[in-house]
């Protein structure tokens, strides 16, 4: 009875969660002050929107332009080159999901965007908010967090976004967005441009990492462990039960598997000294800084924690033994994996794939004990299985065709766009139906 009384209790709290996480709003460019950019059209058409949602212009679309300078609180807008009023919000509105839109900072480069697109200006700076599908923001996070070429990786690295994005959604509630897209919060750098990786983020769709009592998890994740995770408390402060070391031969003899540091004794050794209050002339003391190894991963070093050595001494990893050159005076850090270590490895996750290892067992390798929610319903799963199939069918034309150069039109996120929005429409207005149709076949 408890038990079933608290899965409900679970259940209902994730799909609340779902619920509010259908759009969500992220602050972009937000570590470049942007004083000045230009914004063109790539797909669809925009709406503009001045102060008290006055229309500017309801039409623009590819071959316009739009110029937007900070000038103190307020904004001076120009469409077309020409000069238009100061502004204190200007909202672009796309017209459907397809819409894309290109941004040209002056001191940036350019990236392309979905959804709506919000400005304000504070003391001369630029703050540019997306509005977004969550999942659309999803799969671009995907795209700037991690590398590889099968969708199995995507899917993993989507689960794990998802989750920390439904358990953080209002990390900047009182800045008046849900994310940054700096690595605070998630990267988010651009809208996702490869057919891959939309197909694993929407193969992941209504998935999340929860622990046994149905709560989202904390999903720390790094490039590479060098062959064997750390404990959550080894790197921060509390000990979290599905953050265990775990032996991972995975990460080995991937691009991040080793590192080599090569530094003067004495500052390795006065690094300790000075920071540390170690005894270096104790020779027992100076013996074990300079003879220091690492079979299996330890947490510390002369009751130093290593992950503290690591970022005081900017090294890619806490995981390292030490070889000390007499003659030359020299210490050499050599070194396994790269980032904190704890929780999952990206490249590992790689390999992991790549040996045909099944996504879910790939999670719970690195999350111990930790287990992978579905909220989807079977409408869910019919039209995410879609979906799937008419990516999977782009993919493979692409392939067919891989030299032929497309127009925007033909690119495949506006073909799944264009496809989905069809569906939608279809439900929506169905005695219209005809008309759409025709519509469509205009349209291609
Ligand atoms: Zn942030």
């Amino acid at each position: 009875m408890w038990w079933g009384m608290l899965l409900v209790a679970a259940v209902l709290t994730v799909l609340c969660d779902r619920a509010s996480a259908e759009r969500v709003k992220v602050r972009i460019f937000s570590n470049v002050a942007v004083s000045q950019i230009n914004i063109s059209f790539d797909l669809g058409s925009y709406t503009l929107l001045g102060d008290d949602g006055v229309v500017i212009d309801t039409m623009l679309a590819t071959g316009r332009s739009v110029a937007v300078q900070a000038s103190g609180n307020k904004m001076l807008l120009s469409v077309d080159g020409h000069n238009l009023d100061a502004y204190s919000t200007l909202q672009f509105i796309a017209s459907d999901s397809a819409a894309i839109l290109c941004l040209n900072p002056r001191n940036a480069s350019q990236r392309t965007y979905e959804g709506n697109l919000s400005f304000r200006s504070r003391s001369g700076r630029l703050e540019m908010v997306s509005d977004v599908d969550f999942e659309t923001y999803l799969a671009g996070v995907v795209q700037s967090e991690i590398y590889g070429g099968e969708s199995d990786i995507y899917r993993v690295q989507a689960i794990i976004s998802r989750t920390w994005a439904m358990r953080n959604m209002k990390k900047h509630a009182a800045d008046g967005y849900n994310f940054c897209d700096h690595v605070h919060c998630q990267a988010y750098h651009n809208r996702c441009i490869r057919p891959e990786i939309m197909l694993g983020t929407v193969a992941s769709s209504g998935e999340t990492i929860v622990d046994h009592d149905g709560n989202l998890i904390e999903t720390p994740f790094h490039a590479n462990s060098g062959g064997q995770t750390a404990n959550s408390e080894d790197v921060w402060r509390a000990a979290v039960p599905y953050l265990r070391s775990v032996v991972d031969t995975f990460s080995n003899g991937m691009k991040q598997s080793e590192w080599t540091k090569t530094m003067k004794a004495d500052k390795w050794l006065g690094y300790f000294s000075k920071t540390h209050h170690i005894d270096i002339n104790d020779k027992a003391l100076r013996d074990s800084l300079l003879s220091f190894q690492q079979e299996r991963r330890r947490a510390t070093l002369l009751g130093v924690k290593l992950a503290k050595v690591r970022s005081d001494l900017g090294l890619r990893s806490a995981y390292f033994s030490v070889e000390y050159n007499e003659a030359r005076g020299e210490v050499t850090l050599h070194g396994r994996g790269y980032g904190h270590g704890v929780g999952l490895s990206q490249e590992g996750t790689i390999r992991m794939v790549r040996l045909g290892i099944a996504y879910d067992s790939i999670i719970r390798h690195y999350y111990h004990g930790a287990m992978i929610h579905n909220a989807n319903t079977i409408q869910d799963i019919v039209k995410m299985e879609a979906m799937t199939q008419q990516i999977s069918t782009i993919i493979e034309e692409d392939k067919v065709a891989a030299t032929q150069t497309k127009s925007k039109k033909e690119d495949w996120l506006g073909r799944l766009f264009r496809l989905r929005d069809r569906e939608d429409r279809e439900e929506v207005y169905d005695e219209k139906k005809q008309d759409l149709e025709s519509d469509w076949r205009y349209a291609w």
